[in-house]
């Protein structure tokens, strides 16, 4: 067993290289992982405080022109019925976060690049921003656009962008996409880049336990969201999807509970090495562990994305098999996540953007 000095000099030593992240990577006494998150969590406390931000998640639209070979809305999956949102509905659930005092919503669908979806956006975004009186935060995860819709989104008023590497390693990604021109991981890097010269606050992330990655892959993708300085980062464990093509590889995968372990350590390490990131807890976790959202807030995340999705549309939104809180309503949820989060020792940023503080000091 490594001694408790070992991890703590090395995860608070210097500042963290290739080697020093595998180590703490390929920690896997439980006792040694709990050391891992309590200097983790110690770190959170210290540099971005015990408030967790709710960020009310509003997946609009299911209709996708991509194929990533993982995910069960991919365009030739025919098995879910295909929808979008209107616009009263959005507007609906956007007004029960900002009555419920969430703080910001996240705006997510499938990747579409047509004028007239990329306008609904805009437009939504405008109407979000009148009838809440532009209190309520707006991120988009909407995949892939142009400089010029990014920038139109940004001055609609949405000002953060989550757009996920998926891995920083050129060739995993071909493993995990067609190998065509809509498929292509230097246009992905591209609009990170084109995002953040737009103004927006900018997350990334990644998978965790795809077939095919090793823990060296994970290292490279840590050092990578270090070197592009993200503002925010949403990893999660990669969970398969019987209609998908990677479901042919789910004989190689870690098992499940070993992609949340690892997924937990991935988030400690990132917020030792970046402190005042923020961190979102994936809701992915939650679809191994009931309680892994929470478990992520002891291992140094501090956003949560509460589902707004009405009722009658997630079962169409599943991104992988188990996703959690299909059948609850927005009330159930809202009500078991405060006191959840109450239990691990954090608090709720109740009203608050809770805006991240690396993106307000790299600005200074
Ligand atoms: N279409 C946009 C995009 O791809 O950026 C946003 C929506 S997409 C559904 C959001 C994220 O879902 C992706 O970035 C991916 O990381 C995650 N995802 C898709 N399939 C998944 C799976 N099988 N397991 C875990 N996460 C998955
Ligand atoms: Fe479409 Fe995003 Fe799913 Fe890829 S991950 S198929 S872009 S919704």
């Amino acid at each position: 067993m490594t001694s408790p000095e070992k991890i703590k000099s090395v995860a608070l030593g210097r500042e963290l290289n290739a080697d020093d992240i595998r180590f703490l990577l390929s920690l896997e006494d439980p006792e040694e992982i709990r050391i891992l998150g309590a200097l983790a969590y110690e770190v959170k406390k210290e540099n971005v405080g015990n408030r967790v931000y709710y960020r009310g998640l509003i997946e609009f639209s299911n209709i996708c022109s991509k194929d990533c070979l993982y995910c069960g809305i991919r365009k030739s999956n025919a098995e879910p019925r295909r929808f979008t949102m209107t616009a009263l509905e959005i507007i609906d659930a956007a007004m029960f976060a900002y009555r419920n005092r969430y703080g910001s919503i996240v705006l997510q669908s499938g990747e579409r690049t047509g004028k007239t979806f990329t306008g609904f956006i805009t437009s939504t975004i405008r109407n979000i921003r009148a009838v809440t009186d532009g209190k309520l935060g707006i991120t988009l995860s909407c995949g892939e656009q142009s400089r010029e819709t990014y920038e139109e989104f940004f001055n609609a008023g949405a000002h953060r962008y989550l757009l996920r590497i998926e891995t920083s390693d050129r060739e995993l990604y071909g493993k995990l996409h067609p190998r065509d021109r809509y498929h292509d991981f230097d246009a992905r890097m591209q609009c990170l880049r084109i995002l953040k010269e737009t103004g927006f606050q900018v997350g990334t992330g990644v998978m965790v336990g795809l077939p095919f990655q090793t823990i060296d892959h994970l290292v490279k993708d840590l050092i990578f969201i270090r070197e592009i300085d993200a503002d925010m980062i949403g990893l999660g464990p990669y969970i398969e999807h019987s209609q998908t093509p990677l479901y042919a590889y789910r004989d190689q995968l870690w098992p499940q509970k070993d992609r949340l372990m690892m997924t937990l350590k991935m988030i400690a390490v990132l917020r030792i090495m970046m402190k005042d990131i923020n961190i979102a807890s994936a809701t992915a976790l939650q679809a191994i562990d009931g309680f892994g959202r929470e478990r992520a807030l002891k291992y140094g995340a501090n956003v949560i994305m509460p589902s707004l999705t009405p009722r009658d549309h997630r079962k169409d939104y599943l991104l992988y098999e188990d996703k959690p809180c299909i059948e609850e309503d927005r009330e159930e949820c809202k009500d078991c996540l405060e006191t959840r989060i109450r239990m691990v020792g954090d608090e709720v940023g109740w009203d608050e953007w809770g805006d991240s503080l690396h993106f307000r000091n790299r600005k200074l």
